[in-house]
């Protein structure tokens, strides 16, 4: 359990993490992480396998501790199907049945890889009531320590709240490897911190909402860090791929620190929401979670820009100009790595700003302009310019 004690109104902070280790060569340290646990189930899936899950095997098989290993088919999704598949071989092929006892379960089901095989792993693992660690294989996205599974059930797609792994081990000599867009991903996902904790400020002094100072204070910084790193990314430099996942990891420690997805999410999220709910009810698959937010946070970095302009609030503009200096540098960042668009048109884009306010009642600049009656003049004119920038980068 990592423990802070802090100056905001919940006083001390925790969460059910052991502990984590981003570097170098980080994979060869992985024994350390495993060993309070006896046996252990090991997941991954096509890719992760060849990437990573090779590795972790044998290791495990060395020490004796691979009670089984599944290898999920190629590009797996967190559907059923997915979360059957980790349950059914959740099974010691070695052990008899025992009419009167329960299934034996492993000491730790141990994930190999970014997304759908932790997010599952997480779930079925919180089900069965066993703990769980993972070994990342790309710096996609903030969810690594996240305390819920985002999951395809019921015709749609939505968050079960679970717990985090016990630990993360993130070796930055195989991140660095892993596909350009996804490590454009990742950044993305940490650019969207910006607007997350902006809405959070906003939520606290127009709502009186809980906010921790030192929690927004560690994400800010490392959002920054990831900023300022940036420019390393397309030679791929390890120490690049290191602030990335040290940005997943103080906002996924900020969520559970909280007990909040504050620290990591604000209205770009619940926009990008949106567009992944349209793309799961067409049958399309969904982009990749990092591109979306990105995009969403250069839309909603617009609208807070255009409010800071018209807005007779001398507070309300004060707290912008603080965030106005970054949303400038990731436009930059965005036009000089060509980082995709996801979601091109210009009404989808639109309309998806109503969409987002009615998903999610979270108060955000969303709540604010529609308070204020200029909710959909905001949304077309951010769409109007966003559309056109992307055009222009393509
Ligand atoms: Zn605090
Ligand atoms: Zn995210």
């Amino acid at each position: 359990m990592i423990t802070k004690d802090c100056t905001c109104a919940q006083g001390k902070h925790a969460a059910p993490v052991d502990g984590y280790l981003i570097d170098a060569g980080a994979l060869g340290r992985l024994g350390e992480f495993i060993a309070p646990y006896g046996r252990v189930y090991m997941v991954a899936d096509e890719t992760t396998y060849r990437v990573a899950g090779a590795r972790v095997r044998a290791l495990l098989e060395e020490q004796g501790k691979l009670f089984s290993c599944l290898v999920l088919p190629e590009h797996p999704l967190p559907d059923y199907t997915t979360f059957g598949n980790i349950l059914v071989h959740l099974n010691d092929p070695k052990a008899d049945s025992d009419l009167f006892a329960p299934s034996p379960l492993p000491d730790l089901i141990l994930a190999v890889g970014s997304g759908t095989v932790n997010d599952s792993c997480r779930l079925v693992a919180y089900r069965v009531g066993v703990p769980y660690g993972v070994v990342a294989t790309a710096p996609s996205m903030d969810g690594y320590l996240s305390a819920g599974t985002p999951a395809l059930f019921d015709g749609t797609k939505a968050t079960i709240k679970c717990t985090t792994p016990r630990f993360l081990v993130a070796d930055t000599l195989i991140l660095k490897d892993a596909p350009w867009e996804m490590l454009l991903a990742g950044i993305g996902d940490m650019f969207g911190k910006y607007t997350g904790l902006l809405d959070w400020e906003l939520a606290r002094d127009y709502r009186g909402e809980y906010y921790c100072e030192k929690i927004a204070a560690d994400v800010l910084a490392a959002t920054t860090a990831c900023l300022e790193n940036g420019a390393r990314l397309q030679e791929r430099d390890p120490a690049v791929i290191k602030s990335v996942m040290e940005g997943f990891v103080v906002t996924g420690l900020g969520m559970a620190f909280t007990g909040t997805s504050r620290p990591a999410s604000g209205a770009e999220h619940i926009v990008a929401h949106t567009w992944e709910l349209q793309d799961v009810k067409a049958g399309r698959t969904p982009n990749l979670h990092g591109l979306e937010v990105c995009e969403a946070t250069r839309l909603i970095a617009d609208m807070y820009l255009t409010l800071r302009d018209e807005t007779d609030d001398a507070h309300l503009r004060t707290l912008i100009d603080a965030y106005a200096p970054y949303f400038a540098r990731v436009e930059t960042f965005c036009a000089e790595n060509r980082v995709p668009a996801p979601v091109r048109d210009e009404t989808r884009i639109r309309d998806s700003v109503r969409a987002a306010l009615n998903l999610r009642k979270r108060y955000t600049i969303l709540y604010y302009l529609e308070e204020n009656g200029q909710l959909d003049r905001y949304a077309a004119l951010a769409a109007e310019r966003l559309a056109k920038k992307i055009r222009e980068e393509s």
